[in-house]
């Protein structure tokens, strides 16, 4: 659906129907009431069999909200950061959280302390919820000493109803967008119901028998992708989702045989383990699952090809969001078969262009630009940062992905590259200003820039192209060593490269594409701006 007079792409699907403005609704009441109270399981813990059905997901919710507004004194606004690993536990948290018009703020649990520090500085959450093993990390951070999950809900006050919540900001998770520092990206409860009617519309209905699908959840529910298919997705089309605290291939094998999921989104390096292990995982019954998901990274055709080799009887498809988007903005409705290059077709009421990266300029299908998206489920903006938000979105509403793209004639979204600073570790986002800010205070560093290098299981690893002051005779460990307790594992440097120079403009920035390009990793100095 692509329109020459105005280069926009928009969905090939109808749109959804416009949410009322009065009374706002709240995600937590568009999804749990809708919903007839019902046995039906709707999250499973892959290792205790503990289990929350609808209708107890609803309850819980409703008394964890009203125990966050009595016992705790939650107002409207407040920010709440729940911190934990995925359980249970963790969907009718931070539904509560939304309910009770508090905002829900998420963190990797792997964080350092003092990169919570500096999250929890930005968005000043008035109560922290997490687990007793995180506790000691967090003690300290805010006036009032963390809430732990279990004493909490040990206190709860039975409540039935769910309160609709007038406020209009529902989540904060940390992205570094296109450029710099890790941003709070504040998205509305009308953003996240745009993305769970949309999955609804597109996967709740492809069942013929009619029957629920079983969905494995082994990706984080911190990050907004996990967060937007299993809270809001999978529970606007009433599926069931098996939880898994930690990935293995094993623990994955063995929950897809035990549990019968029917649909696995998951992380490059799960496809990628899932074909090199092709023999271990003969040894388990997989006959129910019929999708594996793939998204939060590119995954390399040769993965694509071999995986549907290895496991004919499974769809490979793709779908493609971030965090500014509240969750997937394209999916794999089934148009291309069993095996998917393309991330999909754009969801319902979202519309697209691909703009030339020097000149801003549409360009027409099949030609490659950076994509823009907008509509319903874009970010209200980055927290306290109108600069950054009006980097990321422009005036007539687009939102720039700094992915470089392409459409083709049947509406099919294709990533080609990433032109944004951002690197991916097995899925997860590393800032390399963040990097870069640390790796300078080391007395031997005169210089220094991070930038990404393809590596087979990871997708891409953190590299740092170093400058070593005179004097210096430092080797890569140091540096590697130095970094190791002061950022999370998956942001370590994992490659050094000692450079003559770093590529920078007159005004003083790294200029990153150049920190690709051959010449300067041959070191000819005669690289300019
Ligand atoms: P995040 O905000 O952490 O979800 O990161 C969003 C970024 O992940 C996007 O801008 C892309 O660069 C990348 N990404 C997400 N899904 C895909 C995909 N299916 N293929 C390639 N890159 C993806």
């Amino acid at each position: 659906n692509f329109s020459s007079s105005t280069g926009i792409y928009t969905s090939p699907f109808p749109s959804l129907p416009l949410l009322p403005s009065s009374p706002p609704p709240s995600l937590p009441s568009f999804l749990l009431p809708s919903l007839p109270l019902s046995s039906h399981p709707a999250f499973i813990d892959s290792a205790t069999s503990q289990t929350l059905t609808y209708s107890s997901l609803t309850s819980l919710t409703a008394s964890i909200s009203h125990t966050l507004t009595h016992s705790y004194s939650i107002r409207p606004n407040d920010i709440i950061l729940l911190i934990s690993p995925n359980s249970i536990l963790f969907p009718p948290l931070s539904l509560a959280v939304m309910s009770s018009g508090a905002i829900l703020s998420t963190a990797n649990h792997l964080l350092t302390r003092r990169e919570l520090i500096s999250q929890v500085q930005d968005s000043r959450p008035s109560l922290i919820l997490t687990t007793q093993s995180l506790y000691p990390k967090l003690l300290g951070l805010i006036p009032r000493p963390p809430v732990l999950i279990d004493h909490f809900l040990q206190t709860l006050t039975p409540s039935q109803t769910l309160t609709t919540t007038p406020n209009h900001a529902a989540a904060l998770m940390y992205s570094s967008g296109t450029t710099g520092r890790s941003k709070g990206v504040i998205c509305t409860h009308g953003n996240l119901i745009h993305v769970a009617s949309a999955l609804r519309r597109i996967w709740g209905t492809r069942n013929e028998s009619g029957k629920k699908d079983v969905y494995l959840c082994v990706i984080p529910l911190f990050h907004m992708f996990g967060f937007s298919v299993f809270v809001c997705g999978a529970v606007a089309a009433g599926a069931t989702v098996v939880v898994m605290e930690r990935y293995s291939l094993e623990g994955v094998l063995e929950a897809v045989e035990k549990w019968g999921v029917t649909r696995m989104p998951a992380v490059p390096p799960m496809v990628v383990q899932m074909v090199k292990k092709r023999e271990m995982a003969k040894k388990y019954d997989l006959r129910s699952l019929k999708e594996v998901i793939c998204s939060g990274a590119p995954l390399a055709k040769e993965f694509r090809e071999s995986f549907v080799d290895c496991y004919p009887a499974v769809v490979l498809s793709q779908c493609y969001g971030l965090t500014e988007t509240s969750g997937p903005i394209t999916l794999c409705d089934g148009v291309e078969g069993n095996l998917h290059h393309s991330i999909g077709r754009l969801i319902p009421s979202i519309e697209a262009k691909i703009i030339d990266v020097c000149t801003g300029e549409s360009l027409p299908p099949n030609k490659n630009g950076e994509l823009c998206v907008r509509g319903p489920p874009i970010m209200q903006g980055y927290l306290n940062n109108p600069e950054a938000t009006s980097l990321a979105i422009d005036e007539q509403g687009w939102l720039h992905t700094g992915d470089l793209c392409y459409i083709d004639n049947k509406g099919l979204v294709y990533v080609v590259d990433r032109i944004k600073e951002l690197i991916k570790y097995k899925a997860y986002q590393v800032a390399p200003v963040e990097l870069e800010e640390i790796l300078s205070t080391h007395p031997g560093v005169e210089d220094v820039a991070v930038t990404s290098f393809p590596d087979e299981e990871a997708g891409e690893i953190p590299m740092a192209c170093v400058v070593r002051k005179a004097g210096f005779e430092m080797q890569k460990d140091e540096l590697v060593a130095f970094m190791e307790d002061k950022v999370a594992p998956y942001k370590r440097i994992r490659k050094v490269m000692f450079v003559e120079f770093i590529p920078r403009s007159p005004s003083g920035k790294i200029i990153r594409r150049h920190l690709k390009d051959s010449d300067f990793v041959l070191q000819r100095p005669e690289i300019s701006a």
